[in-house]
C-alpha cells in the first residue's frame, strides 16, 4: 500500500511519501534504544511534565489536527475535534495516575524470610505500535500515554493513508520535551514490519486493526518471545429487550452505528430485539438512519461522512449486496451515492440468515443488521454467536435481566443502557478473535512492563 494522504470525500491524492529505507529505520531503531536509556532514569514527575506539556500542545492545536485527521480519513470535523481533546485528557489522565498505578507493591518480608521484599514495575524498551486509521490520533495516543509515562519508547507504524498525522505524534512528543528516541514514526509498509519485529532492540508490540494483520503480527512475536497485546474486529451486539426505553435505544443505536462513519471497532453491529419491541425499535431505528446526514465531513452539520478507503467502501457494498441476493430486505439506504469519493449511506438490513455474510463477519461501514429474538435465552446465543468478543450492549430496565447480561455476554466489555466507548479510566481490549492483553486503566500501563521481584536480606 502506498504511504499517501487521499481525501475520501473527493477520491484526490494530496501528497505521498516516500516509504523509509532500511538504513533509516535502523538509526530510528538506534535512537528508540538510546532514548530508552534517558527515559528510563527520568522521574515519573518529568514524563508527568512532559505528558501535560504534550496535552497543552493538543489544546492549542485542535483545529488544525483535527482537519488534518479529516482530511486524510474523512471523519467529520466535529468528530475530529472530540478526538482530539480525548486525547489530550488521556495524556492528563496518565500524567495524574501514572505514578500510583506503578508504584512499588510490598510484599510479606518476615514470611519470606526478607529483610525487604517487594515488586517493582519497570519497562521493557521500545514497543511497536501498529495502528489503524479509524480514529487517526486516539488509536496511537492509547498506546503512547501510557508507553511513555512507563518509560516505554514508541516506535510507530501507523497505518499508510494516515501519514501526516503519524508525523504530526512524533512531532508533538519531541516538542513536549520527550528525549530524542522516546517516539519515534516509522515510514514504513506493513511489509517492513516483519524485519523491525525481529529487530533486538524491539522489546514487544502492539497491534490495533484487523484479524489477519494481529495474527501475522503475533505469529513473529511469538517466534521472537516477545510480548504482544492485540486490540482487533468486533462485531458488537445491541439487544433489546421489552422493558428498554425504546426512543432512547434506537436514538443510541444510531449514533453507535454511525460513530466515526460507521468504521469503529466498538460501534453496536448486530442489532438483537425481542419480538415485542421489535416493529417498534425498527421503526424508530430506520427513521433516525434514514435522518443521518451524509456529506461533506468539514460541515458542521454532516453527521455521516466518506468511508476512509475505496476498498473499505466497496467491501460493505458487497456485505449488503451479498444480503439481498440471500433474501434479506433493505429498510434504508444500500444505494452507494453518486458523487466522487468513498460514500455510503447509513443503512438498515432485516431478514437476516446465517448464510449471508454479514450474519457473522464484521461490517465496516454504517450498515446495521437487525435480527429478531423471542427470548433472553435466544438473544444471549445470538449475541454470543460470533467469532468476536470486544463490546456488548444491553438495553433493558430489570435490574435481573441487567446481571443476568454482564454474567452472560462473552465480551471484553459489556455496557448495558448505554453506547459502549473507551475511557482512560477504564480497562478496554476484547476476547476470542477481538484480541488480548488491555489498553487504558492501571492494567494498560502495565502491559507493557517487567514486574520486578526485589527480595533484601
Ligand atoms: P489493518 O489492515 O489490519 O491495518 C491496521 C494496521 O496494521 C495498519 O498499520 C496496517 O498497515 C498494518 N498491517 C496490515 N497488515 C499487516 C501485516 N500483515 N503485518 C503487519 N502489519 C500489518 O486494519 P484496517 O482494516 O485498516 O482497520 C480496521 C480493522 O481494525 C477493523 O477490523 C477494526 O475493527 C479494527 N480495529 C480494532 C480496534 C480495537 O481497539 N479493537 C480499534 C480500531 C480498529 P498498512 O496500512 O500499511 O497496511
Amino acid at each position: 500500500m502506498a504511504i499517501e494522504t487521499i481525501n475520501p470525500a473527493t477520491g484526490e491524492t494530496l501528497k505521498s511519501f516516500e516509504p523509509m529505507t532500511d538504513r533509516q529505520v535502523a538509526q530510528q531503531l538506534s535512537r528508540a534504544a538510546t532514548g530508552f536509556e534517558e527515559l528510563r532514569r527520568s522521574s515519573y514527575q518529568q514524563r508527568s511534565q512532559w505528558l501535560r506539556a504534550a496535552a497543552d500542545i493538543l489544546d492549542a492545536e485542535t483545529d488544525s489536527v483535527a482537519r488534518m485527521m479529516t482530511t486524510e480519513m474523512g471523519k467529520t470535523l466535529v468528530a475530529a475535534r472530540a478526538e482530539v481533546g480525548k486525547c489530550a485528557a488521556a495524556c492528563r489522565f496518565y500524567a495524574e495516575h501514572g505514578a500510583a498505578f506503578l508504584a512499588d507493591e510490598p510484599a510479606d518480608a518476615p514470611a519470606v524470610g526478607a529483610r525487604r521484599a517487594y515488586a517493582r514495575y519497570e519497562p521493557l524498551g521500545p514497543v511497536l505500535a501498529i495502528m489503524p486509521w479509524n480514529f487517526p490520533l486516539w488509536q496511537a495516543m492509547r498506546f503512547a500515554a501510557p508507553a511513555l509515562m512507563a518509560g516505554n519508547p514508541g516506535l510507530l507504524k501507523h497505518a499508510s493513508n494516515v501519514p501526516q498525522t503519524a508525523l504530526y505524534l512524533a512531532d508533538l512528543f519531541a516538542r513536549a520535551g520527550f528525549p530524542d528516541g522516546a517516539f519515534s514514526t516509522l515510514l514504513i509498509g506493513s511489509d517492513a514490519v516483519p524485519r523491525v519485529l525481529r529487530d533486538d532492540r524491539v522489546r514487544a508490540a502492539t497491534l490495533t486493526g484487523s484479524e489477519a494483520a494481529g495474527r501475522a503480527v503475533a505469529a513473529i512475536a511469538g517466534e521472537q518471545l516477545k510480548k504482544t497485546v492485540l486490540e482487533l474486529g468486533g462485531s458488537d451486539p445491541f439487544v433489546v429487550m421489552p422493558s428498554a426505553d425504546i426512543a432512547a435505544a434506537a436514538a443510541a443505536a444510531t449514533t453507535s452505528r454511525c460513530l466515526n462513519n460507521g468504521q469503529s471497532c466498538i460501534s453496536a453491529k448486530r442489532f438483537l430485539v425481542h419480538r415485542e419491541v421489535y416493529d417498534e425499535f425498527t421503526d424508530a431505528f430506520v427513521a433516525a438512519m434514514a435522518a443521518q446526514v451524509l456529506d461533506d465531513p468539514m460541515a458542521e452539520t454532516s453527521d455521516v461522512g466518506p468511508l476512509a478507503t475505496a476498498s473499505g467502501r466497496d467491501e460493505v457494498e458487497e456485505q449488503v449486496r451479498d444480503a439481498v441476493l440471500h433474501g434479506a430486505r433493505v429498510r434504508c439506504g444500500g444505494d452507494r451515492p453518486n458523487r466522487p469519493g468513498w460514500w455510503y449511506p447509513p443503512t438498515v438490513v432485516t431478514d437476516l440468515t446465517p448464510q449471508m455474510r454479514m450474519w457473522s463477519e464484521e461490517v465496516f461501514g454504517p450498515v446495521a443488521g437487525v435480527f429478531q429474538v423471542d427470548s433472553y435465552a435466544d438473544a444471549v446465543a445470538l449475541a454470543n454467536d460470533t467469532p468476536f468478543g470486544l463490546g456488548a450492549n444491553a438495553w433493558t430496565a430489570d435490574p435481573a435481566e441487567q446481571e443476568s447480561f454482564v454474567q452472560d455476554l462473552a465480551a471484553g466489555l459489556v455496557f448495558i443502557n448505554g453506547i459502549v466507548t473507551s475511557h482512560p479510566q477504564l480497562p478496554f481490549g476484547g476476547i476470542k478473535n477481538s484480541g488480548y492483553g488491555r489498553e487504558l486503566s492501571a492494567h494498560g500501563i502495565r502491559e507493557f512492563c517487567n514486574l520486578k521481584t526485589v527480595w533484601m536480606a
